[in-house]
């Protein structure tokens, strides 16, 4: 925070129209992460709207949500729990498939990373569609652990992605209407 109030973390996204295919405005974080003060404030952020949810694990899916997912992890002194694409991680895994525009995708999480009745968080870059959200909160409520709230750096509200994600407490640091 800067003179009490939330810094300005739009201006260090960068937008690149057309990647990674015509018609997609993306939001790329490097150009944030990059600037350590601006990381930082952005995971304090985080770490302060997070704390009252009181959780025991931060999940982050893979690549960007580790990124944010961890340091808020540290910072907490709680676990980071990855979520991660087929075939990544070497123990046993539970697993979600869930419908993309064409065809499908698939998440995993490790059986053994996170037990009934724990509060957990999850932590992402962006939230678009909402789809990879609710996979990962389907992984964690199979398990019979609580999904405590979700929070993202951006959020593309066009998207309408929480109203796939109803049953969850969420905030956004950047929003792009
Ligand atoms: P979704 O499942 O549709 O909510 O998409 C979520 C993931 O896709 C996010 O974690 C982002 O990493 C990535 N993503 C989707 N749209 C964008 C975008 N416009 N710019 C950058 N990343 C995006």
């Amino acid at each position: 925070r800067k003179d009490g109030k939330i810094m300005n973390f739009s201006e260090h996204i960068r937008v690149i129209a057309d990647f990674p295919k015509e018609g997609i405005s993306y939001k790329d974080i490097t150009t944030l992460l990059k600037e350590g003060g601006v990381y930082r404030a952005a995971v304090n952020e985080m770490v302060e709207r997070i704390k009252p949810w009181k959780p025991d694990v931060i999940v982050g899916p893979e690549a960007r949500g580790f990124l944010l997912g961890a340091p808020v992890a540290y910072a907490l002194g709680i676990g980071f729990v990855p979520v991660r694409k087929p075939g990544k991680l070497p123990s046993q895994t539970i697993s979600e498939t869930y419908a993309l525009e064409y065809g499908s995708d698939t998440l995993e999480v490790h059986a053994d990373a996170i037990h009934s009745g724990e509060r957990i968080v999850i932590v992402d870059d962006l939230l678009a569609t909402g789809g990879t959200m609710s996979a990962t909160a389907n992984l964690i409520t199979k398990i019979g652990a609580e999904v405590a709230g979700m929070g993202f750096l951006i959020e593309l509200t066009f998207l309408k992605g929480r109203q796939k994600l109803v049953d969850y407490p969420i905030f956004s640091l950047v929003e792009y209407q």
